[in-house]
């Protein structure tokens, strides 16, 4: 089983902020910038090239309403929603999944945060869960 569907199941912890009968949105463990959260469809499909029609409407339905939910909660100026297919185009994790990164200020997501940022999981969570 794949680390998502893992993180669907239950099996391994994740800051889930959002879940509907067939999508799933959770803070990413490496965040770009604050607020960085993945949206992911509960069935397990690769990439954007194999899940289905249904699925797909559901999951731009769910990232629409996380990226509504984040900009209300933390004042983000700008949402970048991304996703990465294959290998070579940075894919790292093979179960689909859109990136929704909040931009803050001018030039935030170039800058990754580190291992003691001040700011943990949980802070990010306790304000959008
Ligand atoms: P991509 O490069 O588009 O495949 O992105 C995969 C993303 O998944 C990266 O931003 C990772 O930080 C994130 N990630 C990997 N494992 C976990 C996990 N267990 N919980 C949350 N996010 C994760
Ligand atoms: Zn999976």
């Amino acid at each position: 089983m794949c680390i998502f569907c893992k993180i669907v199941q239950r099996e391994i912890p994740s800051h889930i902020i959002y879940e509907d009968e067939s999508t799933l949105a959770f803070l990413d463990i490496s965040p770009s910038t604050f607020g960085h959260t993945l949206v992911i469809p509960k069935k397990h499909y690769d990439t954007i090239y194999d899940v289905d029609q249904p699925t797909l409407h559901s999951l731009i339905s769910s990232i629409q309403k996380v990226s509504k939910h984040i900009k209300n909660k933390t004042g983000c100026k700008g949402i970048n929603i991304i996703q990465n297919n294959e290998e070579m185009a940075g894919q790292t994790v093979f179960h689909i999944h859109f990136h929704i990164i909040p931009r803050h200020e001018k030039n935030d997501f170039v800058i990754q945060y580190s291992e003691n940022s001040t700011i943990s999981l949980q802070e990010v969570y306790d304000l959008l869960k």
